[in-house]
């Protein structure tokens, strides 16, 4: 299948050049020659393959790749440095800022080919698993559900009464299913925000209500641990416009952590404050805290995280709160002591309105 590659460079004869370079191996080119309608004309369309020349007049091609990292929408587009700047530390400067390749001026034709080919074809694989772990989740969602809502209504009665040992097995596996349910959503929203495919709908709510209906949600949690929960609203600015589904399950990630990562009988506190021109939420608690080497990289997604997957969780959680935060223009941060506990910390605009969200979101 034909791909499409845009290209970032001042000078009109390389671009050509680059251009012909392409079309010979299938590959369609939108060529720019100055930074600045890059980004809005990468939100526009999509796009296989970005180049980038380094030196580029108003923002350096170096700038325009560190922009490019710091939006998690355009993560899975390789980026290829084509530039004359060939010493060691140009080359290393691209690299660690997340290009897939440096390549230096004046390249050899075949070669250059030989190495897109090769690109597009890993990006055709990893595109294909991504497709195919998405959908085995997404179809997976459907029966689990149905058995979750079997399963409830048999709880409540509605095909007869059940004795007491019946009930106890059935909240077990519906336990079980619910949990299992959250498995699936987790990992196909994970493949959703890495495939820039998740769609926010922005509305607009009371961030405090939201907080107290989610500790309510989670009240069995604190019920069987003991603790109790401390509400904290000082801000003026409650009502936001955020996808509120998103929002919500973020919230419910770090209470949920809060109470699992406590003592028994702790407390735990939330607290809605307003600083300049955003609304935050800290959810603080005296657990267990989380040790400074973890700390660098809690909101990515780790290999040994497999090993919490049996025990305690996916940890997806605070990967996709960060991805989420991200698409609303906020963050996510976290200030932890081991022995101690921790503050998990998001933050929204509060400027933003809906359209304009949409704008950024739907790109
Ligand atoms: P999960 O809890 O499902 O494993 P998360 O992404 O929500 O996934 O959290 C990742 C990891 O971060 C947790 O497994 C835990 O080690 C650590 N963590 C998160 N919240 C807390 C907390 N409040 N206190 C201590 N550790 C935490």
């Amino acid at each position: 299948m034909h791909s499409k590659a845009l290209i970032l460079d001042n000078n009109p004869i390389n671009s050509e050049l680059l251009t012909e370079v392409l079309s010979q191996i299938d590959v369609s080119s939108k060529v720019l020659y100055n930074p600045s309608d890059f980004f809005k004309t990468l939100a526009e369309e999509s796009f296989d393959l970005i180049f980038l020349d380094v030196m580029i007049p108003f923002m350096d091609g170096y700038k325009v790749m560190e922009e490019l990292s710091k939006n998690p929408v355009y993560q899975n587009i390789p980026v290829i440095f084509l530039s004359a700047l060939a010493e060691t530390k140009n080359i290393v400067k691209g690299l660690e800022l997340g290009c897939y390749d440096y390549i230096t001026k004046p390249y050899r034709i075949e070669e250059l080919q030989a190495k897109i080919k090769n690109i597009i074809k890993l990006k055709k694989l990893q595109d294909e698993r991504e497709c195919f772990i998405e959908t085995v989740t997404h179809d997976l969602k459907t029966p689990v559900r149905s058995e979750i809502r079997a399963m409830e209504l048999l709880l409540n009665g509605y095909f007869g009464e059940l004795n007491q040992t019946q009930t106890e097995i059935l909240s077990e596996i519906l336990n079980s299913s619910n949990y299992m349910f959250f498995m699936l959503d987790s990992i196909l929203s994970k493949h959703k925000l890495d495939q820039n495919k998740i769609k926010l709908v922005p509305v607009k709510f009371n961030l405090g209500e939201l907080v107290r209906d989610c500790t309510k949600e989670l009240n069995i949690l604190f019920e069987t641990k003991k603790q109790s929960i401390n509400l904290c609203f000082e801000s003026q600015t409650e009502e936001i416009s955020a996808d509120y589904i998103a929002i919500k399950r973020i919230l419910m990630n770090l209470i949920s952590n809060a109470i699992k990562f406590s003592k028994e009988g702790s407390m735990i506190e939330v607290r809605v404050f307003d600083e300049g021109n955003e609304v935050k939420v800290s959810v603080i608690d005296n657990g267990i805290g989380i040790a400074p080497s973890e700390l660098n990289n809690i909101f990515e997604y780790k290999k040994d995280n497999v090993k919490k997957f049996k025990q305690v969780g996916s940890g997806l959680g605070l990967y996709i709160s960060k991805k989420i935060i991200a698409l609303h223009g906020g963050e996510i941060s976290v200030d932890s002591s081991k022995g101690k506990g921790s503050v998990f910390t998001i933050s929204l605009p509060k400027s933003r309105v809906c359209s304009e969200k949409k704008e950024m979101i739907y790109g």
